[in-house]
């Protein structure tokens, strides 16, 4: 890729952070976000807030773990004793595993948005109680084992629980949703929490009635067909 696709492609990927916290999915500098160049992927950095971010300043990264700061961007946004300061988000290791083990996904978005934590903290995956949980692209939307983060075992765990799905939670920690495309993972992220926060509500008066195995298999495979979900009326 050229220095000015990195630079555009980075813009897009840090417009993907931002808007995580502008439509109330994530806080501050919890989340990350990748999107898939040749050979790897560009992350955000650790630690530091996504609007003090310009595309030079994120990571490069290589599926063999070697990683360097973009820098080449037209617009240097850091002082230069700053720049040393960066390096991969925390959670290089399950963006990493993913992008290499799904060939489908080419952007990850990673948040702690309120209702779908609090779901991870009971482990409780999300049941099949409404039909939009089919966006994620099963039967359920489910709930990864707990692991320290930033760890091969969370990654493990992560990859286990997005088997066959483009969404999962994380126990005791947030989400992770993927895509083709960095505006198509942040749709799913922001309707995950927007089921969580529905099937909160729903459980606050019960255990809620769920949807049988053959409805959501009617659901997906209306949203997998060319009329389904999503598509312009005729
Ligand atoms: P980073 O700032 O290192 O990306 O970490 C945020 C996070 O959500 C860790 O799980
Ligand atoms: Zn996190």
């Amino acid at each position: 890729m050229s220095p000015d696709e990195v630079d555009t492609l980075g813009q897009r990927l840090i417009d993907t952070a931002l808007a995580m916290n502008e439509r109330g999915i994530n806080n501050g500098t919890s989340g990350n976000v990748s999107v898939r160049v040749p050979n790897g992927l560009l992350i955000t950095p650790s630690g530091i807030h996504y609007d003090q971010l310009g595309p030079a300043d994120l990571i490069e990264m290589g599926f063999d773990q070697s990683w360097s700061v973009v820098a080449s961007g037209s617009q240097q946004t850091r002082p230069h004793s700053e720049v040393g300061s960066l390096r991969p988000s925390s959670e290089w290791r399950f963006h990493l595993d993913i992008m290499r083990e799904r060939s489908d996904v080419n952007a990850i978005v990673h948040a702690h948005p309120t209702s779908a934590t609090a779901l991870s903290i009971h482990d409780r995956p999300i049941e099949a109680f409404h039909y939009m949980v089919g966006v994620a692209g099963g039967h359920d939307i489910r709930c990864a084992r707990y692991a320290t983060f930033g760890t091969e075992e969370l990654s493990r765990n992560a990859l286990d629980a997005l088997s066959d799905r483009k969404a999962c939670l994380l126990s005791h920690h947030g989400i992770i949703a993927v895509g083709p495309s960095l505006e198509s993972a942040l749709s799913v992220a922001v309707e995950v929490e927007v089921l969580a926060a529905q099937f909160l509500a729903a459980l606050a008066i019960g255990d809620p009635p769920l949807l049988s195995a053959s409805q959501m298999d009617d659901v997906l495979a209306k949203m997998a067909s060319p009329d389904g979900y999503g598509s312009s009326p005729p």
